[in-house]
């Protein structure tokens, strides 16, 4: 039986694991190798960093000092939580184990434009594509961007980064932009151009992401999709937590969900989905199941 099982081993989980191993209780952390942020190619807005670090050697160091600890970490994918009585049992496709908390901290997966893998990862690690505006804003300063959405979602990403450039495009996914009065009129009040989609014909042209759209062929220094994500909240709603509207998990101030002994931390929650917010919301919920623990069972050395 451990004290806690983590399932997701990003900034959140891992943050949690250092705490928790370091208030010596018994820990495993479950991980599937999909961590947000791996697909970082260089963070510089994290601070501690000046001259940024990539996201595989932020997550490298942080399960370097998880493991000092004495952390193991499971590559498995976690199928389902169920609640017996105060305790929980987690399993995997091969495996099952017992804890008396389970804390869930497997974040979210950004819905992509069609294209292949290998032109998708290059394209990130050029920054010719980027998915965070409020993370890697500042790198566009005064280029040419494009944002592939519409709605209200493309309308606030495309306004947000108003703030860095003034040639900001919006683009439309599939055909004719979806855009009530209001979004339309603070788009133009902004001066943000539209063009109507669909997009398609994604390449890297001359150092530029290129794409189809109704306007024709069309390229710029970075492109925003705004599309969206998946919500990797799925084992908790299915154990009995409430979920958002939108599928984030609902956690008090101290991330505890709904369901008792279950806790929640990072992008999964509804929030900024920065590492540093990850890394805060981790923290509390470490410190929030360790004393939950101590009053269960008192924690004596
Ligand atoms: C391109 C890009 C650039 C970004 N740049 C920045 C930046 O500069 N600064 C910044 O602050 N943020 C940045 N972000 C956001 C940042 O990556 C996330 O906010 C952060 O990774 C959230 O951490 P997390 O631990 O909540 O989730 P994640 O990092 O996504 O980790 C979730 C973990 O859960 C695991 N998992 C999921 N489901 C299961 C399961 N069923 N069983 C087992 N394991 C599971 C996954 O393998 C993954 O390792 C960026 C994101 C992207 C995509």
């Amino acid at each position: 039986m451990h004290d806690c099982v983590i399932i997701g081993g990003g900034p959140a989980g891992l943050t949690a694991a250092i705490y928790l191993a370091r208030f010596h209780l018994d820990i495993a952390v479950f991980d599937n190798g999909s961590s947000r942020a791996a697909s970082i190619p260089c963070t510089h807005n994290h601070a501690g960093y000046p001259g940024g670090i990539s996201g595989p050697d932020l997550l490298g160091r942080m399960s370097e000092q998880a493991a000092s600890f004495g952390v193991r970490t499971h590559r498995a994918t976690v199928t389902a939580i169920e609640p017996t009585g105060d305790d929980f049992v987690i399993r995997t496709s091969d495996t099952q184990v017992e804890a008396r908390t389970v804390l869930l901290a497997t974040g979210v997966v950004n819905n992509r434009p069609d294209m292949d893998d290998a032109l998708h990862d290059r394209a990130l690690s050029e920054g010719l594509l980027r998915y965070c505006p409020i993370c890697d804003g500042y790198e566009v300063t005064d280029k040419r961007v494009g944002v592939i959405g519409t709605g209200s979602h493309g309308m606030r990403e495309a306004l947000f980064l108003c703030g860095y450039s003034r040639d900001i495009t919006l683009i439309a996914p599939d055909a004719a932009h979806m855009l009530d009065e209001e979004c339309a009129a603070a788009l133009d009040r902004a001066g943000i151009s539209r063009v109507d989609g669909p997009c398609g014909g994604y390449a890297i042209e001359q150092d530029q992401f290129a794409l189809d759209t109704a306007a024709g062929r069309l390229s710029f220094d970075s492109v925003y999709p705004a599309l969206g994500s998946q919500i990797r909240s799925e084992l908790a709603l299915a154990a009995g937590a409430r979920g958002t509207d939108d599928g984030c998990i609902v956690t008090d101030e101290h991330q505890r969900t709904t369901l008792p002994g279950l806790y929640a931390a990072g992008d999964v929650v509804k929030g900024l989905d920065q590492i540093s917010h990850a890394m805060g919301q981790a923290g509390v919920a470490a410190t929030t199941i360790r004393n939950e623990l101590s009053e269960r069972h008192p924690i004596r050395r």
